[in-house]
């Protein structure tokens, strides 16, 4: 019939073909790179009011080659993969390990490492186990690990989730929420889940001397996450005067171009260490 026909041609769309032979060969890629150990963390600092270096967060980049790939090119094809758990557990081990070697110098042992996860991670049963396997091997110190949510979590299955967060709170490890005000955001969600800091996007950031509502917007989500004891970290801070904003409403800590941009780890490391050492 007339539905069939239009399907089988639809099927046999050539454009179509190239299009998935294309994506998987892409995948192909981002698995090879993986087993390559071609998928490299970045640290971007973060500052608190008084300038002083409190912590970083980690950064996924895609060297294949010459190329290096930055994450929105490749973290949505590796969730609909399925490859973020394998991609996902490497940027948790490695930056483990980076914690725990952290702890032999004075100036990098009391900074905080946090860690984006996606929602597939937290949708896994297994995820709360193979972190603990990784706190476990590594040795790192867990009070130092911040894994980075998005509001997406909160479209997934409430009960589920929040138990995933407790188990994973209970060996330490802290959440933060991040892009706050951009996506899901609800009220209730600040009170059922076991949060420590909320991050304000940089759109609103951005927006600060430019747009008068955004001044107003950050304001409001600073006495909000004061008023749920959270930690108020700003992302995409770039200039002097967006600086000066947050720091006079009472942001905890900061990071953006302004302040440093994302470094490979070892070079983070080289920057930042005690000066002499290694
Ligand atoms: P994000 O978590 O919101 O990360 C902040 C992004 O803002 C980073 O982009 C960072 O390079 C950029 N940025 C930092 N300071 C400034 C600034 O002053 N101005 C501007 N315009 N941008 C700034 P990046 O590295 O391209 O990462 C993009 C997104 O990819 C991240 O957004 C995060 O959602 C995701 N991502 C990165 N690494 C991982 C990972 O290991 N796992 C997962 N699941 N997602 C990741
Ligand atoms: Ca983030
Ligand atoms: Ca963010
Ligand atoms: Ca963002």
């Amino acid at each position: 019939a007339k539905a069939d026909g239009r399907n089988a041609a639809r099927f046999f769309d050539p454009s179509m073909q190239d299009a998935a032979d294309h994506r998987a060969a892409f995948d192909a890629s981002m698995r090879n790179g993986l087993s390559m150990g071609q998928f490299r963390l970045f640290c971007q600092p973060q500052f608190d009011t008084r300038g002083r270096l409190v912590g970083a967060e980690v950064l996924l980049r895609w060297q294949r080659d010459d190329d290096l790939i930055g994450p929105e090119h490749f973290i949505g094809f590796a969730e609909e993969s399925g490859l973020i758990l394998p991609l996902g557990e490497h940027v948790l081990e490695e930056s483990c390990r980076a914690l725990a070697r952290w702890q032999h110098d004075p100036a990098l042992a009391r900074l905080k490492l946090a860690v984006n996860v996606s929602v597939h991670q937290m949708r896994d049963a297994d995820f709360p186990a193979a972190m603990a396997t990784i706190l476990d091997g590594t040795g790192a110190p867990a009070g130092r690990l911040c894994l980075e949510l998005t509001e997406s979590v909160f479209a997934e299955n409430m009960l589920e989730i929040t138990h995933r967060m407790h188990e994973i709170c209970s060996q330490g490890v802290s959440f933060s929420l991040d892009d706050f005000g951009t996506g899901y955001s609800s009220l209730a969600y600040l009170k059922r889940f076991p949060l420590s800091a909320l991050k304000i996007d940089r759109s609103f950031v951005h927006d600060i001397g430019i747009d008068p509502g955004s001044g107003s917007i950050v304001e409001a989500i600073i006495a909000l996450a004061h008023k749920f004891k959270l930690d108020i970290v700003a992302e995409g801070v770039e200039d002097e005067a967006q600086r000066r904003f947050l720091v006079k409403g009472g942001c905890s800590s900061m990071q953006g171009f302004l302040l440093g941009r994302p470094l490979p780890m070892a070079e983070f490391e080289q920057m930042y260490r005690t000066a002499g050492s290694g």
